[in-house]
């Protein structure tokens, strides 16, 4: 029977926030949405809250090459992108700097495993952010024409309801410290503070400790009126390095027992503070994307690149 709760613990180890917190953070977010968006969208807090957790339902088995290919979604380890500053717009540019940077590690394997600098491996989390966004803000472009044009656009709510949804489980990923980092899921390396390098706290934090004893309206108040981005990507990287920095508070709220049973009042204090992070940046990113999506589009230039 322990083995069974351990093998379950372990097969949820990756989810973050487990399913209450992430649709918790969606639904905070949602229930914030200033009178100035769109009144469909302020109205679709249970949809919004549903799809909170649904990027976890693309990782089983089952579906192997929808799992293969969006599991580095869900993380970035910013210690291994500390050479990397600022991380380049697009996915293929750090791909390419990532497999540089593993071809000279082949070269001179110092300390680092080349393997290492795989983009699998170091995580793809800013960049899945900002796809997601940017699917946002173009379905409110085209919602926006089509009010313009007296169409119908029942079918473009309901693309913006789903990217909203979607744009808020990553966002929340990176409010979580141990998605941001080496340091995951026990501490790896020097650990002159005696931190836990058990395969548990990750799941304990994120999932068991916050089912237990957090719901959205522990952190709803913590949540203030949105503010436009200038520059969505650096302030989002900017956001996850914030979470990075974090990471030590959560090993050492474990280490002191924050997160077993009942909890602490530091730990509340500060899981709450971290959801509450999760939908500030979330409700930031689809006021951007709202007030974005207003500017006409740039004029058709000759194509960068041939286009498939
Ligand atoms: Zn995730």
């Amino acid at each position: 029977m322990a083995l069974i709760a351990l093998v379950l613990l372990q097969s949820v180890a990756a989810l973050a926030w487990g399913n209450e917190g992430h649709t918790a953070i969606n639904r905070v977010a949602a229930q914030k949405i200033p009178a100035s968006m769109p009144r469909f969208l302020r109205r679709a807090v249970a949809e919004i809250a549903y799809l909170g957790p649904e990027p976890d339902s693309w990782r089983s088995p089952s579906e192997f090459a929808l799992k293969n290919a969006q599991e580095p979604d869900h993380f970035i380890d910013l210690e291994r992108v500390s050479w990397l500053d600022p991380l380049p717009p697009g996915r293929y540019e750090f791909y390419r700097k990532l497999y540089d940077k593993r071809a000279s590690t082949l070269a001179h394997p110092d300390n680092d495993h080349p393997d290492d600098y795989l983009p699998e491996r170091v995580g793809l989390q800013p960049y899945i952010t900002i796809e997601v966004y940017g699917r946002l803000k173009a379905a409110f472009r085209e919602y926006r024409q089509r009010l313009a044009t007296h169409q119908p656009t029942h079918a473009a709510q309901q693309a913006i309801i789903f990217y909203a949804g979607w744009l808020g489980h990553y966002v929340a990923d990176g409010s979580q410290p141990l998605h941001t980092t080496i340091q995951y899921n026990g501490w790896v390396g020097p650990n002159p503070n005696g931190y836990t390098t058990q395969h548990t706290i990750h799941a304990q934090f994120e999932t068991a400790y916050v089912a237990a004893n957090i719901t959205a309206n522990d952190f709803a108040g913590l949540v203030k009126i949105p503010e436009r981005l200038d520059d969505p990507f650096t302030q989002y990287i900017a956001y996850l390095k914030q979470s990075n920095g974090l990471v030590e508070n959560v090993y050492g709220l474990e280490k002191a027992g924050g997160f077993t049973g009942k909890g602490s009042p530091a730990a509340f204090d500060f899981t709450t503070h971290r959801l509450a992070a999760g939908s500030q940046m979330l409700l930031n990113l689809w006021y951007t994307a709202w007030l974005e999506s207003a500017a006409p589009l740039p004029e058709h230039g000759p194509p960068a690149s041939a286009t498939k």
